[in-house]
């Protein structure tokens, strides 16, 4: 329960819609995307804009109440629940595209915009934003901006980093700031913009952000390869970049994914194939016909057992849709999904591949793979059943494991997901005793009172023991 004073002076900045602690309220922000974390807030507000999200958070920070603030709570790190209770502020309101700028290639908008009508907006005025989250059906950009999400089109595109020039953000203690603008140069200072970008509410609510748009692809082509064996497809990964072809998407998906992907959406795939890449290239339509049959080339080497190219942008938007529906898929096949988020050096992920087979069979656990191969970003996912509890601890070993091998493999904890709850007992081991030191001190700069999203990001206790014992 917030104190009266503070439930007061919540309401009269937001309105009575603007304020809700009814106990559905309550539990319906209570969880996100991340399956076994739930802690239930003591309020949930709606602002319309950055004056009352300023005013919002002067009132937090007198009263020093946590806020976690809250896109569409698709994160799977545990990003949005409120394990320290307090005001889960919720951005959907605020979900207007303020302006696109044709003359330097720009748009601004408010965090709560989805992330699709957002890219289908901005490809209906004949530009584009790469960014594509498998859940930006559903995503907001506040969300991607703060966990700096991936997608599909990362490995030649880049991640939302790469198009976040400016933001408008509110401090703990309700100032507001901004940070870069529509430009293309600017070293004014910390880069502030890029510290908050991957932040996951804790340095600061983001209110608007400056994103840069670019011009789209004139040609585009979709294959698919088969393998009978997955350390195959992984292998070709590696070779494909390893040929100097940066294509923009190169997905792999093992057999248990392709079969759940293929009740799904009816494709007709080829379901005892042991793995499947799907590669997309767009460029030059010169450029584009020259690397997909250099692919093509590079699969067979690889020993693909069959190759296929799209006969039609309706088929190629298929095949996408049908990967984005990955995770969605797999959740059907038992009560509860975990899904990680390791990632490796591109030229690594057919040792990876084999890592986390060899792991899964140690501890008797089912594990599907797939994920964003050409960018080193697998995600391996345990089907499993949160009530039996003998099974939730193998599947936590054998995902402790994985990451240490994709540490030992140069890789990282999260390639993007975040850290959030999950993630936090991990997160020494990639970045040392020192680095959680200086991201505290960040945060003790911008949050001294620790009320921006509290127990998200840094551990009361690192796993780094188990480790060491297992050492
Ligand atoms: C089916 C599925 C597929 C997915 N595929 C991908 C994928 O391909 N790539 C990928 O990277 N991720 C993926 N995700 C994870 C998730 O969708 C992304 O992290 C996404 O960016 C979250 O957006 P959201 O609006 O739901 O944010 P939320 O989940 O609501 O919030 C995420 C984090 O951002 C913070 N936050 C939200 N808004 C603000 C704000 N305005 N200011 C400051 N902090 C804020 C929250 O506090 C939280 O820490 C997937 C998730 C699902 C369920």
């Amino acid at each position: 329960m917030l104190p009266e004073p503070a439930k007061r002076e919540l309401i009269a900045i937001l309105g009575d819609d603007g304020f809700k602690d009814d106990p559905q309220s309550l539990v319906t922000h209570s969880y996100d995307g991340t399956p076994m974390q739930q802690a239930l807030p003591d309020a949930v507000v709606y602002p319309r804009g950055t004056a009352e999200v300023s005013a919002v958070m002067k009132t937090l920070y007198n009263h020093r109440i946590p806020v976690v603030s809250r896109g569409s709570g698709t994160n799977l790190c545990g990003g949005t629940v409120p394990v320290q209770g307090g005001v889960v502020m919720v951005m959907h309101r605020m979900n207007r595209i303020v302006g696109i700028d044709l003359e330097n290639l720009a748009a601004v908008v408010q965090p709560g915009v989805n992330t699709k009508a957002f890219a289908a907006h901005v490809e209906s005025l004949g530009l584009f934003y790469p960014p594509d989250p498998s859940s930006m059906a559903v995503s907001t950009i506040g969300g991607n901006i703060a966990e700096n999400s991936g997608g599909l089109r990362g490995l030649k595109y880049g991640t939302t980093k790469d198009y976040v020039i400016g933001l408008e953000a509110v401090l703990a203690n309700g100032d507001i700031i901004r940070t870069g603008g529509k430009l293309m140069k600017d070293v004014a200072g910390y880069d502030l913009t890029k510290l908050l970008v991957g932040s996951e509410g804790t340095l600061a609510i983001i209110t608007e952000a400056t994103l840069k748009l670019i011009p789209p692809p004139k040609a585009k082509k979709t294959m698919l390869a088969m393998y009978a064996d997955l350390y195959d497809a992984a292998r070709t990964v590696s070779k494909i970049i390893e040929n100097r072809i940066i294509p923009a998407t190169l997905e792999i998906l093992d057999n248990p994914t392709i079969r759940v992907v293929d009740d799904f959406a009816k494709l007709g795939l080829p379901r005892d194939a042991e793995a499947m890449l799907l590669i997309e290239q767009d460029g030059e339509p010169e450029t584009v016909e020259r690397d997909i049959a250099r692919i093509e080339a590079i699969c067979r080497a690889e020993r693909a057992t069959e190759v296929s190219v799209a006969k039609s942008p309706e088929e190629a938007l298929k095949l996408l849709t049908a990967r984005r529906s990955a995770f969605t898929a797999l959740a059907r096949l038992r009560p509860t999904t975990i899904l990680e988020d390791a990632t490796v050096p591109r030229s690594k992920i057919a040792d990876m591949v084999l890592a986390i087979g060899r792991i899964a069979r140690k501890h008797n656990v089912s594990i599907c793979t797939f994920g964003h191969a050409g960018d080193g970003n697998l995600h391996p996912t345990a089907t499993t059943d949160a009530r039996d509890h003998d099974e939730v601890v193998r599947v936590e070993e054998a995902f402790a494991e994985i990451f240490e091998a994709a540490i030992e493999l140069g890789g990282t904890i999260t390639g993007e997901h975040g850290v959030g709850v999950v993630k936090a007992p991990f997160l020494e081991w990639k970045v040392g005793a020192a680095g959680i030191g200086a991201m505290k001190a960040i945060k003790a700069a911008f949050d001294p009172y620790n009320l921006l999203n509290p127990g998200k990001m840094f551990a009361k206790e690192t796993r780094k023991r188990v480790v060491l014992q297992r050492g």
